[in-house]
């Protein structure tokens, strides 16, 4: 499945992935699921976040399937989906360690033997998330956990489970070094497609490009000024206190991108500065050798924060190449 919440669910992403064989695209964001059926993406839509009750609504219109851990939720859904006149799709997220969402292994036959009997909805698969609250690896072991208990749960209910997600990028060295993956038949990949590394370590994946996504800022201002600020010294914007080494002078430089259209720590400079903080709207740097002028341009790398957290912006422009999406103006 491809991930399009790193990319704030753009259709002019969303048209590649699809065009590169992708069938299902999963999102966290009602929202963006919405905008690429708008778009005419033609893929199968998962909701990737477990739902909210009061979202019961929305889920079932936005989304074919929907990843589940409550009963509650589950009873919204199969109403919304009644009320609609559909079979609303479920895949029941299991705990298996990291501790973000997830039945516990150990309550998962009371869960589906009560699921059961709720119309409207379908149970069509298991999944597990790792390496993203606990940091815990998808190892071989809660690999064959997850089947184990996906062929239990087939013996013990009439239940065919066609969906058995193992992951996301994380799971990338698992994939490519296990002999067979077993019932294992998806993963949920995001990170990996866009900035082409696994998620464990952040290793290169061969053949992948790291550089598909660039930030381009430009300079808004560029003087030799002090290291170290000078006056009284209270808290800064974001409520705490800043310490600077002092360097004596150095030549300094502002770009017009900030901490509210960027998560900064996520940047890689593709030049030779060296990015101090940022405010709200501005990015400070270090511009050390490097000529900078008012006007002048610099392209940066990202990490995945940064490249959720620009994709989302509203205030950040973005241009793609090799895209036939057409937007209308305005
Ligand atoms: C974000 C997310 C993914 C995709 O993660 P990547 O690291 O980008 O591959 C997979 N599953 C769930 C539940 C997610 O929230």
């Amino acid at each position: 499945m491809g991930v399009t919440k790193g990319v704030g669910g753009s259709p002019e992403i969303a048209e590649i992935l699809t065009a590169k064989g992708m069938h299902t695209l999963a999102d966290t964001k009602l929202k963006n699921l919405q905008d690429m059926r708008r778009a005419g993406i033609q893929a199968e839509f998962l909701f990737l976040r477990t739902p909210a009750v009061s979202e019961a609504e929305i889920v079932v219109e936005a989304a074919d399937i929907s990843m589940n851990t409550e009963l509650s939720v589950l009873k919204s859904l199969s109403v919304a989906a009644l009320n609609r006149g559909i079979i609303h799709r479920v895949i029941l997220m299991i705990e298996m360690g990291d501790l973000r969402e997830g039945i516990l292994p150990a309550d998962l036959s009371e869960f589906i033997g009560y699921a059961l009997s709720l119309k409207g909805i379908a149970i069509v698969g298991l999944g597990a998330n790792f390496a993203c609250f606990g940091g815990v690896k998808p190892s071989n072991e809660k690999m064959q956990e997850l089947e184990d208990l996906t062929e239990r749960m087939e013996a013990e209910f009439p239940l065919t489970l066609s969906y058995i997600t193992g992951g996301n990028s994380g799971n990338y060295r698992w994939f490519s070094a296990a002999a067979s993956t077993g019932r294992i038949n998806s993963l949920r990949i995001g990170e990996s497609i866009y900035l082409g590394c696994e998620t464990l370590e952040r290793e290169e994946i061969p053949g992948l490009f790291t550089d598909a996504f660039t930030l381009v800022a430009e300079v808004i201002e560029a003087k030799r000024k002090p290291s170290l600020p000078y006056g009284e010294i209270g808290q800064n914007a974001a409520g705490g206190y800043s310490s600077f080494q002092d360097q004596g002078e150095m030549n300094r430089a502002i770009l017009a991108i900030g901490s509210q259209d960027v998560i900064a720590d996520g940047l890689t400079p593709m030049i030779d500065i060296e990015i101090l903080g940022s405010s709200s709207d501005h990015l400070i740097v270090n511009a050390k050798e490097t000529k900078l002028v008012p006007g002048t341009e610099v392209s940066f790398g990202l990490n995945y924060s940064a490249l959720l957290s620009l994709m989302t912006s509203a205030y950040i422009p973005k241009k793609y190449f090799h895209s036939t999406i057409m937007h209308q103006p305005g």
